[in-house]
């Protein structure tokens, strides 16, 4: 389908084309369509923007991420077709480990996302010989590279479910999502959320790592400064202000 430019939902209907084709291409399963509905909608009350809280959030993420000792990203089939190129790019700005790690796991899903990331530029991505489990999950859904996020000290796990973002704070790690539901398991649960569309959220953290490398002292004060717990509530008052804007414009 070709969409003009200049369409007011130009942005959206491009990730619904990119996630049609992730299900065409076996990248994307169709429970994922129906979680991006629920992204979407959250995006919709934002105003399809990254907001100030956000943008402090991929500040904060983009500094813990360069300070990790052994920072993993984990790629599902959403972040593939959305921000396959853009992941890669963040890795390689922050020096993270790329990990294919999937909710509803198949050999042929994880290779075909492997497969999607190298050609985006990833040298190697690991999550094709899984040889540990995240605790406490079930398999498959546990099911990780020792190498990869077992192992890591800082995890980016954008679009996660809750129950596995919960799984990880129980291991020790510092969890960092992407996620548009301030409400949601995960944006509860990890260190640092960052309730923005991924779309917009990769290229974002991709430029502030490269602002802040080498700036410790930056970075030390950023994340000494970030509150979660605030950060979600500054995004929960901005949603409540703009619709009691709203409310106010007659429709008619
Ligand atoms: P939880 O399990 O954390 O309580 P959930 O069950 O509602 O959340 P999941 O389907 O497990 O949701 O995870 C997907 C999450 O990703 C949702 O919270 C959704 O809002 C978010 N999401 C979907 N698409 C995007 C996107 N393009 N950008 C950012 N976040 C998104
Ligand atoms: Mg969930």
């Amino acid at each position: 389908m070709k969409i003009p430019k200049s369409h007011p939902r130009y942005d959206s209907l491009m990730a619904r084309e990119a996630l049609v084709e992730g299900v065409k291409e076996g990248i994307v399963v169709r429970q994922g369509l129906i979680a991006h509905g629920r992204g979407e909608a959250f995006d919709y009350l934002i105003g399809e923007v990254s907001i100030e809280p956000a943008i402090e959030a991929e500040y904060a993420a983009a500094g813990r991420l360069l300070k990790a000792r052994h920072p993993v990203i984990s790629v599902n089939g959403n972040v593939a077709a959305l921000s396959a190129k853009e992941t890669v790019d963040v890795a390689l700005g922050v020096g993270a480990t790329i990990e294919a790690n999937i909710f509803h796991r198949t050999e042929e899903r994880v290779q075909k996302i492997v497969r999607k990331l190298k050609n985006a530029g990833a040298k190697e991505v690991l999550g094709l010989d899984p040889d540990a489990r995240i605790e406490g999950l079930d398999h498959p859904r546990g099911l990780c590279a020792k190498a990869g996020i077992y192992s890591a000290d800082v995890v980016l796990v954008p679009l996660e479910d809750g129950d596995r973002a919960r799984a990880l704070k129980d291991m020790g790690k510092v969890v960092l999502t992407i996620d548009l539901n301030p409400l949601s398991r995960t944006s509860r649960v990890s260190d640092i959320t960052i309730v923005d569309n991924i779309t917009r959220s990769m290229p974002s953290l991709a430029g502030f790592a490269n602002e802040l490398r080498g700036d410790d002292e930056r970075i030390d004060r950023i994340l000494s400064e970030f509150d979660n717990k605030k950060n979600l509530s500054e995004v929960l008052k901005h949603i409540t202000r703009r619709l009691t804007k709203l409310e106010s414009v007659s429709f008619d």
